[in-house]
């Protein structure tokens, strides 16, 4: 059975980053439209130049609607990933240059008496919003931050807008601002990683649960687990279900006469058998316990369950299983028991039941003398 979750590490870091990125700057753009609004309520004579404020407020419009749309699909690669973290980064600088030109044009345009505080505020607010919501690429959120500052910063200071204590502070702040953005940034890095930390250690835990530990097959939990839902499917699609239970002949003799270990690798053996046989992918090979192996088949008639079965078998006979040990003496060949069965929607009304049958076949096989397949 495949991993369930291969596709994970830098994918996942970058889809994190788009979607977080997403979702911060989904609605950002409706605070420069609220600002926009004071900064016009608030100048000397609100009722002059009416399309110069209507026009910049379309402009910001269209920067919301901009925003707002293209969310990044959970199936991107990486390169698409980063192409649309490139896409939304060159809109965010785009509307932060945009803003810092327009908080300088109405500052330059002679029609217009801004208020100097709204102004400077929105400059300040601005930047400060940009450094704690896109700490994840610090490079490019200083670079829209300096978009947003420098341009009415700089006319300010040339016009002699404001004393000069204030175009000081101003610059005192872009500086700590910067600060800012450093620690933010360390703090969202390290807050990823350890996300992504822990979601890989859930992962192999679950994967670990769900794993025999010697054979490195399914183990019980896995079956009990996934017996109902293949049972369910199959019964829904009208498909075949095939199971065959495999259980390993005199194997206590095994143990008793050449030790534990050489037992665990004739466990090991057996398994790697098993995974040489029944190769389908959709085959799902499981250790249930001791030396008792099951194969659970799906879309597999009990025709085709048989003949893979009985290969099984008789090859285990014809080509026995070799294993180093260090006793001495000659290890005798390794046989097993199977019963095979496939899913009887009319019969079985369980999976309990189902296994039951199939279980009942395998020990008339040991009844019957081993080494040999029985029909449920
Ligand atoms: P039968 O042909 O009737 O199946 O006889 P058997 O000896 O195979 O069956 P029985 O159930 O009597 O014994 C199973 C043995 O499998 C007993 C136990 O020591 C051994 N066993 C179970 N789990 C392990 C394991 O993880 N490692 C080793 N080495 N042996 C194990
Ligand atoms: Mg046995
Ligand atoms: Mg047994």
């Amino acid at each position: 059975m495949k991993s369930m979750s291969a596709a994970t590490g830098p994918r996942l870091r970058l889809w994190r980053e788009a979607s977080d990125t997403h979702i911060r700057s989904r609605f950002g753009g409706y605070y420069y439209l609220l600002a926009w609004a004071m900064l016009w309520l608030t100048s000397h004579d609100p009722e002059q130049n009416l399309w110069l404020w209507s026009g910049g407020g379309l402009l910001l419009l269209g920067f919301f609607i901009l925003r707002s749309r293209q969310r990044p699909a959970e199936h991107l690669s990486p390169a698409q990933l980063q192409r649309w973290l490139d896409r939304r980064w060159t809109l965010l600088l785009l509307q932060s240059l945009t803003w810092g030109l327009m908080l300088a044009g109405i500052q330059l345009h002679p029609g217009i008496i801004a208020s100097h505080l709204v102004t400077m505020l929105c400059v300040v607010v601005f930047g400060t919003a940009l450094a704690f919501t896109y700490p994840m690429r610090m490079a490019r959120c200083a670079l829209a931050i300096l978009l947003t500052y420098l341009p009415s910063t700089a006319i300010k200071i040339h016009l002699g807008i404001g004393d000069i204590g204030e175009s000081v502070a101003l610059v005192l702040y872009l500086g700590y601002l910067g600060l800012l953005l450093y620690r933010w940034n360390r703090e969202y890095r390290i807050g990823l990683e350890r996300e992504l930390r822990l979601l890989h250690q859930g992962e192999q835990l679950d994967r670990l649960s769900r794993t025999d530990a010697l054979t490195g097959l399914n183990n019980r939990y896995q079956f009990n687990a996934l017996l109902p839902n293949w049972l369910a499917s199959a019964r829904r699609q009208n498909s075949a279900l095939a199971l065959v239970l495999l259980d390993i002949d005199f194997f206590k003799m095994i143990n008793d006469q050449f030790g534990h270990r050489a037992g665990d690798l004739y466990l090991q053996a057996f398994a790697e058998r098993m995974r040489q046989v029944f190769r389908r992918d959709s085959d799902i090979l499981l250790r249930l316990g001791g030396e008792e192996f099951a194969v659970l088949m799906p879309d597999t008639s009990l025709e085709q369950a048989m003949a893979l079965a009985e290969r099984f078998r008789a090859e285990l006979t014809e080509q026995p299983l070799q294993v180093q040990t260090q006793s001495q003496g000659e290890h005798p060949p390794l046989t097993c028991s199977l019963g095979v069965g496939t899913f009887q929607p009319l019969c079985d009304d369980s999976a309990e039941a189902f296994y039951t049958r199939v279980d009942n076949a395998l020990y008339r096989a040991k009844a019957a003398g081993r080494n040999r397949l029985e029909l449920a």
